[in-house]
């Protein structure tokens, strides 16, 4: 347990949304000391589980695995969270204090708490709705289903989910072809360089990548589907699925008026344009003290750490919120992570070692991300040269005899 911040026994914190940054909340409130009433209301029938197995083991393994809950549910009794599943929240009204759920009961809260995530952007284009789209456990039950027979899988979309359902795909045996809009793989998310390095594994593996392709339609027939593209060309499969971004749930937080710019904005703490409600994880927009920006960002490490610091500073915690962005993703047997923000930087330098590692520095040299395939130290180094904004020496940082962590103190 930690310091007791805040007890109000009489007191309500409702979370929406029991998802990883809901479920994570409702436990730090607890271990923070507060004694009042938590209810967790989420639209899903399950308690919060983790969602990077979807796309990957739970699609490969051959016997279905359970979902990875994050709390056994004793947990729950034993810090008294009152977690109700298939309970959606319909509106907030803010003036009573109160949320309407979509069994028409309605709920009293002294302090809220928005953690509803996001969902898939759906198709827009002639037979979209083909696509089979993942977020949720069911989501995924149903593309590891389809995937039994599949032997031929179209991807729209090479961002992380659209590669990592290739990948586990190809190790499921089926022939994989990834249609891009864009001129690149992950583009969000990684450098030119890396974007490169994971398209050369995707096709060194047998997958095929088509970038700049533009999808017109998707057609359902008696064998399949037949993805139609701009180039007059189509495509034929047993399983579409479309990768290509999320949608923040942040309608709750529109109609009870919060301030939201593509994301529920929240300050440094987590709170909201009302001081009573806060919000975390992907739904949000933050700031970031070290990017100087508002950040949106859809990873794991961060749903977790920011759903712990929104429920620290509603416990009256002021510590500013500066966790380092960093994901990882696990593709065709290759674990790469990226720290900080890749994509943002000018320069990036390759450390020409076994595998794939880069470093990426602003206009002004200082390091701004890290990217490594299959080595985790090197992304721990990094995190400190981007926390000390280190501008290091580009001969040293090129050599992968000099280990990263020495460069921290020069
Ligand atoms: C398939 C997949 C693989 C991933 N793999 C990785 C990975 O390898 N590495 C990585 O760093 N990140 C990964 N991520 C990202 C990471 O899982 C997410 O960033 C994280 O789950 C976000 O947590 P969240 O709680 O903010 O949102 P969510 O997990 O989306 O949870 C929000 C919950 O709120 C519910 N909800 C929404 N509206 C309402 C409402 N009105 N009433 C009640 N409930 C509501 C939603 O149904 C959902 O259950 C992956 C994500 C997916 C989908």
């Amino acid at each position: 347990m930690s310091e007791q911040l805040f007890s109000a026994p009489g007191e309500q914190i409702i979370i929406i949304g029991a998802g990883m940054a809901g479920g994570w909340a409702a436990v730090t409130l607890r271990q923070s000391g507060f004694a009042g009433r938590i209810l967790l209301l989420g639209d899903e029938a399950e308690r919060p589980y983790d969602r990077p197995p979807l796309s990957k083991t739970v699609l490969t393994l051959a016997e279905e695995p359970a979902p990875a809950y994050f709390h056994a549910v004793e947990r729950y009794g034993e810090l008294n969270i009152d977690f109700q599943g298939g309970a959606r929240v319909e509106a907030i009204d803010r003036t009573a204090g109160r949320v309407r759920l979509a069994s028409g009961k309605s709920e009293p809260y002294d302090k809220l708490l928005l953690a509803t995530g996001a969902r898939p952007r759906a198709l827009p284009i002639p037979g979209g709705q083909h696509a089979l789209l993942l977020r949720t456990w069911d989501d995924a039950r149903r593309i590891r289903a389809a995937l039994a027979g599949a032997k031929q899988v179209i991807c729209i979309g090479a961002g992380v989910i659209g590669l990592e359902v290739a990948s586990s795909a190809h190790q499921r045996g089926a022939g994989v072809t990834v249609l891009e809009a864009a001129p690149s793989a992950m583009g969000r998310a990684l450098s030119a360089e890396g974007a490169s390095y994971m398209e050369g594994l995707h096709r060194a593996a047998g997958i095929i990548l088509r970038f700049n392709q533009g999808v017109m339609g998707i057609e359902r027939h008696a064998g399949g589907y037949r993805v139609n593209l701009a180039d007059g060309t189509s495509l034929e499969g047993d399983l579409v699925l479309a990768g290509i971004g999320v949608v923040r749930n942040t309608e709750l937080a529109t109609e009870a008026g919060l301030t939201v710019e593509n994301g529920i904005v929240v300050n440094d703490r987590a709170q909201t344009s009302d001081p009573a409600i806060f919000a975390a994880g992907d739904v949000t927009a933050f700031p970031h003290p070290l990017f100087g920006r508002v950040l949106r960002l859809e990873t794991w490490r961060h749903a977790q750490n920011h759903a712990i610091a929104a429920a620290k500073a509603m416990c009256g915690d002021a510590t500013p919120y500066d966790d380092m962005p960093w994901f990882w993703t696990d593709q065709l047997g290759v674990n790469l992570q990226v720290a900080g923000l890749p994509a943002d930087a000018t320069l990036t330098i390759l450390r020409s070692g076994k595998d794939f590692a880069a470093v990426h520095l602003d206009a002004d040299g200082v390091v701004i991300g890290v990217t490594a395939a299959n080595n985790p130290r090197e992304i721990r180094a990094g995190m400190g040269l981007m926390k000390a904004r280190v501008k290091a020496d580009q001969e040293k940082l090129a050599d992968p005899a000099v280990g990263l962590q020495t460069l921290i103190s020069r």
